[in-house]
């Protein structure tokens, strides 16, 4: 019997100038092309704030996320900045995040940020015709999808497909081969600040001793960095620089809910004209549903009402508000007017139920709380 030894194959995912790409591809299709801040108003160079992210477009003119919006409408004043939605950012990842799970083995897919995942594609990549042509298909998948752009890495563990991603923006793929010493000559010329969780200060400090390079680090004994970075910190460092990285790859906390649904059965069908009859149903089931919210801390923004009636035609009716609440009365009221727009007056209705669907964290359980 042959026993086939399975390699690992990790894919890092990066989305490329993410809020700036769903301006331009998703908001606003005529932003295609052009530089585009997403940041405060530069108010002709007297504006304050900093831009958040910049398209390539405008990255072109020297423009970085960080950099005061004031500077950078000196660089391009005809920089198009728009202050942008974050509920469409999250919009988006979830979509990709979705994406993502269809391809990933056992649909392990681990969130690193809004625009970043990881996933494990050891079995998928068998019947692929490997690695690489998997990544563009997912690549291609997520532009079909999502119209968004991204750039993956391939490699054997977390870390180093997370360089790889770095290595080549925007549409780009970079595949790490699996052997270790191609791993370690692939990052032997990389500065140290590519490493996760290697920033400026530590950076600065390994700088101070003449090391700026992986390689540098690979050829340095061990000991020689105890007194830079303590012990722990010193054998982590070398692990990366040899592109060494055990961890299991966890999928990301349970996924975010899409909907929460609750419907009622009447004990005896009711006639669909008598509001009064309904309107306690109702108010009942949106309170369910409410607390239910309340406990995930979400907000919603499309509202959907199911209407059964007695010969078992059910209709479902939507409505999607401008921005995400999570007020009851909105609610109640959003659910009672599709009730009331939709139902059929001489029918008897056999059962109701309300549905809350586009689901958004309430502002500041992101890390990316202070984004505006
Ligand atoms: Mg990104």
């Amino acid at each position: 019997m042959w026993v086939v030894s399975m390699s690992r194959w990790v894919m890092h995912i990066d989305m490329d100038a993410f809020y700036a790409s769903v301006e331009q591809y998703r908001v606003n299709p005529e932003l295609c092309g052009l530089p585009v801040c997403v940041g405060h108003d530069p108010k002709e160079g007297r504006g304050r704030g900093v831009v958040r992210a910049a398209s390539y477009e405008a990255r072109d003119y020297g423009i970085r996320s960080g950099m005061p919006v004031a500077e950078a409408y000196r660089l391009c004043p005809d920089a198009v900045f728009v202050r942008g939605d974050f509920s469409n950012y999250i919009e988006a990842s979830d979509e990709i995040m979705g994406v993502l799970e269809e391809f990933a083995d056992d649909e392990r897919v681990r969130r690193a940020s809004i625009d970043e995942a990881y996933i494990d594609v050891s079995r998928r990549v068998v019947g692929c015709g490997g690695p690489e042509p998997l990544a563009k298909e997912i690549q291609q998948t997520i532009r079909d999808q999502t119209k968004l752009p991204c750039s993956i890495g391939v490699a054997s563990n977390m870390a180093v497909a997370k360089i790889a991603t770095g290595i080549n923006k925007p549409l780009g793929i970079t595949l790490v081969p699996q052997d270790s010493v191609l791993i370690a000559e692939f990052l032997a010329p990389l500065d140290v600040r590519v490493v996760n969780g290697i920033g400026r200060v530590t950076a600065r400090r390994l700088g101070k001793h003449g090391i700026t390079t992986l390689g540098q680090i690979q050829r340095l004994p061990v000991t020689d960095l105890y007194p830079i970075m303590g012990i722990k910190g010193a054998k982590w460092l070398r692990n990366r620089a040899y592109g060494i990285d055990t961890r299991p790859l966890k999928r990301s906390g349970p996924r975010r809910r899409k909907s929460i649904s609750k419907d009622r059965t009447f004990m005896e069908d009711i006639d669909s004209s008598s509001i009064t009859s309904l309107y306690g149903t109702l108010d009942d089931i949106c309170k369910r549903i409410w607390k239910k919210l309340q406990a995930k801390t979400l907000r919603f923004r499309t509202v959907t009402v199911k209407i059964r009636y007695s010969d078992f035609t059910t209709v479902q009716r939507s409505k999607t508000l401008k921005v995400g609440t999570d007020e009851r009365i909105v609610l109640c009221r959003t659910a009672l007017e599709l009730y009331k727009e939709n139902r059929l007056p001489d029918h008897r209705l056999r059962l109701i139920g309300v549905k809350v669907s586009n689901l958004l964290p309430k502002q500041g359980q992101l890390s990316l709380s202070d984004f505006f």
